[in-house]
């Protein structure tokens, strides 16, 4: 196409990249303000216990709506707060608020089982990490029992021995420790046998074509087979239909997420998860 349209076309790629990059420029000032001014919240999609389906807990999503920009998800927004380094800032943000929730929950006296944090590589990287969960933990009063982190492949095989001290004293704490999209970087197994981790997830994109496409559903059953193997517990996220549910039920998965039970929703539209 770019043959055809000749010098038309350099033009025209030429100014798309720059209104990307002007895309970018105001989301990433958006973003600053966003903070400042308080356009984040969470929800909340609840795990279920894929045999009972009783709730074992609630993963904290966080959403963007901004005054002029409109809703943004957090697939286009996170990653430019990693490179912009605002990401350290949104995290304290999420941590603390899904702390408060879950004290606001134990208040309430309703059982939730463990809110899960996500946490980007960049912030748990960082040496401060440990203390500010320690220090947001103890302004909170939110339990550590109560939380889990779900961290990602690549923080822990870029300096795998760091991760794994900064993990163990977190798992020490209480805290329950999951890798998020699991099989979508490059884990090492033989690290991943040494890192103090308890649950492996794994990634929406094996579990979409269950059962039809056969890549997919062996690697899915692989994973579940692997975790077992090391002792930990295996989470499917992104299950829509009965048909996933069943092959992965079936195939041993310990938790299970997914708009088949429930979307991510708001606190107070979740009373039916909370006991
Ligand atoms: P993730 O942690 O793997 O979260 C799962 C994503 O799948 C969420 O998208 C969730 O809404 C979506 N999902 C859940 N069930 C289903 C389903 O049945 N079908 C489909 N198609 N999708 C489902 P979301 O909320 O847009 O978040 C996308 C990613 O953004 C998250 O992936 C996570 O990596 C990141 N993210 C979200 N909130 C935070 C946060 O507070 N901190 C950090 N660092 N990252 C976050
Ligand atoms: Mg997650
Ligand atoms: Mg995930
Ligand atoms: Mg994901």
């Amino acid at each position: 196409r770019a043959k055809q349209d000749g010098r038309n076309s350099y033009a025209f790629y030429t100014e798309s990249l720059t209104l990307e990059s002007r895309e970018h420029l105001k989301l990433q000032s958006a973003l600053h303000v966003a903070l400042e001014e308080g356009n984040f919240h969470l929800v909340y999609q609840p795990k279920l216990n894929f045999n009972s389906l009783k709730t074992v807990g609630f993963e904290a999503l966080l959403r963007w709506e901004d005054p002029v920009l409109g809703v943004i998800s957090p697939g286009i927004f996170i990653p430019i707060a990693e490179k912009i380094g605002l990401i350290n800032s949104i995290g304290s943000w999420v941590l603390r608020e899904a702390c408060q929730q879950g004290v606001k929950w134990i208040g309430q006296g309703k059982t939730f089982g463990r809110i899960a944090v996500n946490v980007a590589g960049q912030q748990i990287k960082r040496s401060s990490f440990v203390d500010e969960v320690k220090q947001i933990l103890s302004e909170t009063g939110f339990p550590a029992q109560s939380l889990e982190l779900e961290v990602t492949e690549s923080f822990m095989m870029s300096d795998p021995e760091a991760a794994a001290r900064d993990l163990r004293v977190l798992g020490d704490l209480g805290i329950e420790l999951s890798v998020d999209d699991f099989g979508t970087g490059y884990s090492s197994l033989n690290y991943l046998k040494k890192l103090p981790i308890h649950k492996l997830k794994i990634d929406q994109s094996f579990v979409r074509d269950i059962p039809v496409d056969a890549n997919n559903t062996a690697i899915a059953k692989a994973v579940i087979a692997l975790g077992h193997a090391l002792n930990l517990q295996v989470v499917a996220e992104g299950v829509e239909t009965e048909l996933q549910a069943d092959f992965l039920r079936e195939s041993g998965c310990d938790e299970v997420q997914g708009y088949l039970y429930s979307r991510p929703q708001l606190p107070e539209d979740l009373q039916k998860f909370l006991l």
